[in-house]
């Protein structure tokens, strides 16, 4: 086999608290991400030896040079294993926004490593994998596990946890992004210390009377709403449409609301599509899937 085709599925984050910073900066957080059936497609492809990495992308913005993701991946997969040579076509098809907060990155990233894992028959434990990732990209742990997860520390420390209940989900991208760096950079003490993970967990796992609606809260959402005031007005706009509970994904700006049908999903999309990015997605158990290997074989 010389070539593989990945579905590389995004996430949101169903809570983000803050804990708290390491003195290198980084943020503590505790957090429940979930897989998302929006995704991006990632194919690799081995070259004949001494050619390197090359890298292709459907979208502009993206780099395909060693500042993409996806390329750092394949490196330290490289670093790792200590290979001397690692030729290799990445080829990236997106369909989650860039710098939106649903993990675009870091689950292409995921699905290189996963990918090469197969490609080269090197049998890496899920673990292995997952150490490699954290060493590109917070979010990468999670990618590679998938599902529904506490995420702990910064990011490196990945339970799999009760699956949440099977809404479906809109996603609203406002046509602005914004910086995770400068949401994290403006980030107050005063936001530490929420408890919407653990009121979550105890929820998922039958405990507790709160409603999603009570429970569910991202501790950078007020950092990101002075950035893009339009965060608020898609929330508002989602719970007036019927959604369970809305929030913001990440850094933002990305909104998600909870819906019971997929009938008010889609008539929420098809009402406001001209306005913003808007996605009916599901939640998915895996975060990478194999669609196809140069075999043929659908998988
Ligand atoms: P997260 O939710 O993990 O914070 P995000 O949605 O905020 O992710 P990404 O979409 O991963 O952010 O992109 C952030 C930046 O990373 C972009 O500015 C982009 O140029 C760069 N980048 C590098 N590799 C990739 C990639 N494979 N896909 C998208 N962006 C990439």
């Amino acid at each position: 086999m010389d070539k593989i085709t990945l579905q590389a599925n995004g996430k949101v984050n169903l809570t983000l608290d803050i804990q708290g910073r390491r003195a290198d900066g980084y943020h503590l957080l505790r957090s429940v991400m979930q897989s998302i059936s929006l995704h991006d497609t990632v194919t690799l492809r081995r070259k004949p030896l001494g050619q390197g990495i090359s890298l292709s992308c459907d979208q502009p913005f993206v780099p395909r040079d060693e500042r993409n993701i996806c390329w750092q991946a394949a490196r330290a997969f490289q670093q790792h294993l200590d290979l001397k040579d690692l030729s290799l076509d990445i080829e990236l098809l997106k369909t989650i926004p860039v710098g939106a907060g649903l993990g675009g990155g870091s689950t292409d990233a995921a699905a290189v490593l996963y990918g090469l894992n197969i490609l080269y028959q090197t049998e890496l434990s899920l673990t292995a994998l997952q150490k490699i990732g954290q060493t590109v990209g917070a979010d990468v742990p999670f990618c590679l596990q998938g599902g529904t997860c506490l995420v702990e520390g910064i990011g490196e420390k990945v339970t799999s946890i009760d699956p949440f209940p099977a809404l479906i989900m809109v996603l609203v991208k406002p046509n602005q992004s914004v910086s995770t760096a400068e949401v994290y950079g403006k980030l107050d003490r005063g936001s530490y210390g929420g408890n919407s993970t653990a009121r979550l967990l105890e929820y998922l796992a039958g405990k507790g009377d709160d409603s999603l609606s009570a429970i569910l809260a991202n501790a950078l959402e007020s950092v990101t709403l002075d950035l893009v005031p339009e965060v608020r007005l898609w929330q508002e706009r989602l719970c007036q449409a019927g959604a369970i509970v809305s929030r913001m994904s990440g850094s933002g700006p990305t909104v998600f609301g909870l819906f019971a049908t997929r009938r008010e999903a889609e008539d929420f999309q098809a009402r406001f599509s001209g306005e913003a990015q808007v996605f009916v997605v599901t939640l998915m158990e895996q975060g990478v899937r194999v669609l196809e290997t140069n075999g043929g074989d659908q998988l």
